[in-house]
């Protein structure tokens, strides 16, 4: 099975904020309604840019005015040439909100960029918000916390995921193919996400919850078959990818952290983010996601005899060391900054290293056939990838190969999350695999 409706019941049980997921034809005319049911705000306000105002606008008005509910003048975010996800923006949406009478529900229209500036500008006035979502683009539409570029570091800000996520499976499947591939990107990162997380769990930085696990990875293979179908605009794969990529928010949302569904390839996707390269998210995640399959190849080719578990453990570099390799490879100071906070955190003495290494060496051949399991063989994901229209090559994301090859380290640095950027460093073989 994919994901399918049924699953996003049982996750709603689980999630800390989103009540309802109502993703079927005519949905929009029902917006109204949803809102009457979980809020007692009696008036609202649209949140959009010219092009998802047009899409979404007038039947969202018409149904949130058939339930009685009084319409502010819709917020219209400037799009050209492109719609920053930014504090300076949400800042825009945030004193529009101010100025609508106490208690107003903001309602996005949109995908990735109005979602994240919506959903943070209602939490800093404190207040719940509706999303109708327009594209099968990203998976941030029920994710507790909001991507946003703040003093020009791309960070997760924490804020509540909408209360509701509205959409109609025809409208998704009409967005533009480049926004569904996209999409397809961000869900086939949950599968490195979940190599990253039994790799996690193997060396007990972070256990794996099974039944957060069995949410988000149980239909994944699945719905990555066919990638042909969402270039086909086959509504139903449409739906299913909008629904998995749904889906993996509210995993978010049960565990409280990112972790089902980001690792190393969101690493890379966040570091690229910062470079302010002109692709959408999913499309650095979909190639973030081929780069780790590479990289965990890479690891997976060694079997136990030929890891120099010893050496590894001295060669280990200091904190010290470490430091000095962030100031080495990142240029910007608010971002040495923050990712010199994140490597000390994740920073481990040589005696706890060496006691980490000896247990992935007594249970290396498990892990490499969990993880063979797990992850997709990287021709085979190439083709899926291209077959979905996304970008499979560093040019093809504005980087040139050696910047990918070089991001290995940096991506390492801004983020504690344990991933196989970590791994590669701890068996003393990144620079030979990736160098
Ligand atoms: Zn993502």
């Amino acid at each position: 099975m994919g994901f399918d409706r049924s699953g996003i019941e049982g996750a709603l049980r689980r999630a800390s904020t989103t009540r309802q997921v109502v993703v079927e034809p005519g949905a929009m005319a029902r917006t109204g309604e949803i809102l009457s049911s979980l809020t007692d705000g009696r008036t609202a306000v649209a949140v959009a840019d010219e092009t998802t105002f047009g899409l979404a606008g007038d039947v969202v008005t018409s149904s949130l005015e058939a339930s009685g509910i009084a319409v502010q003048p819709p917020v219209i975010l400037d799009d050209a040439p492109r719609l920053h996800a930014d504090s300076a923006q949400v800042a825009v949406v945030r004193s529009a909100l101010e100025d609508a009478p106490a208690g107003t529900i903001p309602v996005a229209l949109g995908s990735g960029t109005l979602n994240d500036l919506t959903k943070r500008a209602a939490f800093e006035i404190g207040v719940p918000y509706i999303v109708v979502g327009t594209a099968a683009s990203m998976d941030g539409y029920t994710a507790s916390g909001a991507s946003l570029v703040q003093d020009g570091f791309k960070t997760t800000l924490p804020c509540d995921a909408p209360i509701a996520v509205v959409s109609d499976p025809d409208l998704l499947a009409d967005a533009p193919v480049p926004m569904t591939a996209s999409g397809y990107g961000d869900l086939a990162g949950k599968v490195t996400a979940g190599a990253d997380w039994l790799l996690a769990d193997a060396v007990g930085v972070e256990p794996i919850q099974p039944d957060i696990w069995a949410m988000v990875q149980h239909p994944l293979h699945r719905a990555l078959r066919d990638p042909g179908a969402l270039r086909r605009r086959d509504v139903a794969a449409v739906e299913q990818l909008f629904l998995g990529l749904v889906m993996t928010g509210l995993a978010i949302q049960a565990t409280g952290s990112s972790r089902p569904a980001s690792g190393s390839e969101h690493q890379f996707s966040h570091l690229w983010e910062m470079r302010d390269l002109e692709v959408s998210h999913g499309f650095k995640v979909a190639f973030g996601t081929l780069w780790s399959t590479h990289i965990y190849e890479a690891v997976l080719t060694r079997s136990v005899q030929e890891i120099d578990w010893e050496g590894a453990g001295d060669r280990w570099p200091d904190l010290e060391q470490q430091e000095e390799e962030v100031r080495a490879h990142i240029d910007d100071p608010v971002m040495v900054t923050r990712a010199l906070v994140e490597v000390r955190a994740k920073y481990v003495p040589k005696e706890i290293l060496r006691a980490r290494l000896a247990t992935l060496r007594d249970e290396w051949a498990a892990l490499h056939q969990r993880l063979r399991a797990q992850l997709i063989p990287s021709s085979e994901l190439r083709d899926l990838l291209q077959r979905a229209g996304c970008p499979v090559t560093p040019e093809e994301i504005g980087l040139t190969p050696g910047q990918v090859r070089e991001s290995v380290i940096a991506a390492r640095q801004i983020r504690r999350r344990y991933t196989v950027l970590d791994l590669v460093l701890e068996l003393g073989i990144r620079d030979e695999i990736v160098l």
